[in-house]
């Protein structure tokens, strides 16, 4: 592994070089995007912009400007630009006095963490965290090129990472900036993390940096992470990420001529998995259209793929039935569920091996964390950084939705599998859920609007005394 360094102090009149100059820099040009011309560059961009925007004020002008400017940074897999986005991001932490470090657990896969450092150091700390990458796009399907950060007179921000989640890392920049000029002292460190891979699950990115010596010298006790917009204008927060797990399920039977009925061939076998299947779905299902579960807390299992039959170059062999079937299944759990009841299921139910059928099941990610508990933040007085995040949302003029689970997955499990309490959050309201879709965008006002929340928020969290 290999890190860089920077450290500059706030109000230093030194210069970015001077400063760096005498520190222990291990810098690469090859291996990093922070190498010293690139860092060069973008500060003399970076100090020469300046955005008018009408009705908008300077300062708020060229925070929309930024944004736009991370968002051009072409971030998609699979290959994305992970050197442009650290290098544009630790010029803003050094525009705004955050020591910089950069850490490579994976060749080519930087990781950028900045901190603000606290009066009291024996309390832990906060980290704010968001993944440099992003999804593909198809530029044919957009209507604004999906990395032209394109603003149209809506105030429409259309670029892949609007949302998911380049948002909240510039926001998150934008709040320290803002509360730096205000001479804000916080009492924990912020650290704030940018962590490649989050999109491919985070096995080169996150995951091996909260296992981390370097993880473990924050002595973080509370995370924020990503979360998704709203549509009203209530926001929303995750309390935990479904489990994602993947099962395939094979089975055998006796192959023989089309025409003959007779008990026990591969696809009766498989037929009678996916029967069991759709029963247990249609269950789950219903709780949803009911109304008496959310959709992210039933389990889910979606059959992805199948296959079977005696293929030739010309189709399949019509009057022969196969030895061998498979199908796939996506399959997602609440935390909190009994996982040995589930694989009892599939072993009982879905895939006897009395029916001749095998199966194999893919978990991806932690099921549980160290103390052996679902990874789940508690969302009541029990956990008293809720308390402090509900009241700062409340400060702001914001309101919170109920706690929700949250269907997809994120790098938030990681932390989770730590024992630290770490919510979802992005402050999107009265906006279309445009992650991952064609024609991704953010309102201006929306974008500019969660950096005043982020500054509630984060003083909020970093001034707060009580918890460990
Ligand atoms: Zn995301």
């Amino acid at each position: 592994m290999q890190t860089w360094f920077c450290d500059l102090s706030p109000n230093s009149s030194k210069s970015f070089f001077g400063v760096m100059g005498r520190r222990p820099v291990v810098f690469s040009s090859q291996r990093s995007g922070m190498s010293v011309s690139a860092v060069s560059q973008s500060l003399i961009l970076l100090l020469s912009a300046s955005a008018v925007i009408a009705g908008f004020s300077p300062e708020e002008g060229d925070q929309v400007n930024r944004f736009q400017q991370y968002l051009r940074i072409r971030t998609a897999h699979p290959n994305p630009d992970y050197a442009g986005a650290v290098s544009f991001l630790s010029v803003q932490a050094v525009s705004i006095g955050l020591q910089t470090l950069t850490l490579e657990f994976s060749p080519g896969k930087p990781l950028l963490l900045l901190s603000w450092h606290g009066s009291d150091p024996s309390l832990s700390s906060i980290l704010l965290n968001s993944h440099l990458d992003s999804v593909p796009a198809e530029p044919s399907r957009w209507i604004h090129p999906p990395f032209s950060a394109y603003r149209d007179a809506d105030g429409r921000i259309f670029a892949r990472g609007a949302q998911d989640d380049k948002c909240i890392a510039i926001q998150y920049l934008e709040a320290l900036r803002n509360l730096k000029a205000r001479r804000f002292s916080p009492l924990r460190s912020i650290h704030l993390s940018f962590v490649p891979d989050e999109e491919i699950g985070g096995a080169d990115g996150n995951e091996k940096f909260v296992a981390s010596g370097h993880f473990r010298d924050l002595k973080v006790g509370f995370v924020l992470d990503e979360g998704q917009a709203s549509l009203t204008e209530e926001f929303r927060v995750f309390y935990a990420d479904r489990l994602p797990w993947s099962l395939i399920v094979n089975a055998a039977g006796a192959p023989g001529h089309g025409s003959k009925m007779y008990d026990g061939s591969a696809m009766e076998n498989l037929m009678e998995c996916m029967e069991a299947v759709a029963r247990f779905r249609d269950s789950q299902f219903d709780l949803v259209k009911a109304g008496v579960r959310a959709g992210s807390e039933v389990i889910s299992l979606n059959p992805v793929y199948m296959r079977a039959g005696t293929s030739t170059s010309k189709g399949f062999v019509m009057n022969m039935q196969p030895s061998e079937a498979e199908v796939g299944f996506d399959l997602r759990l609440p935390p909190a569920e009994d996982l040995d009841v589930l694989r009892k299921r599939i072993e009982e139910e879905w895939a006897p091996t009395s029916r001749n059928m095998t199966h194999q099941l893919i978990q991806k990610g932690p099921n549980r964390d160290i103390a052996g508990l679902p990874l789940v933040t508690p969302t009541n007085a029990s956990n008293p950084w809720w308390t402090v995040f509900e009241q700062a949302i409340s400060a702001s003029g914001g309101k919170l939705r109920k706690p929700e689970i949250l269907s997809s997955t994120t790098d938030a499990r990681f932390m989770r599998q730590m024992g630290i309490p770490t919510l979802g959050f992005s402050p999107m309201t009265d906006t279309p859920i445009l992650l991952h879709d064609d024609n991704e965008f953010l309102k201006d006002t929306t974008f500019l609007n969660g950096i005043k929340v982020y500054e509630n928020v984060i003083s909020s969290l970093s001034s707060f005394r009580t918890a460990t």
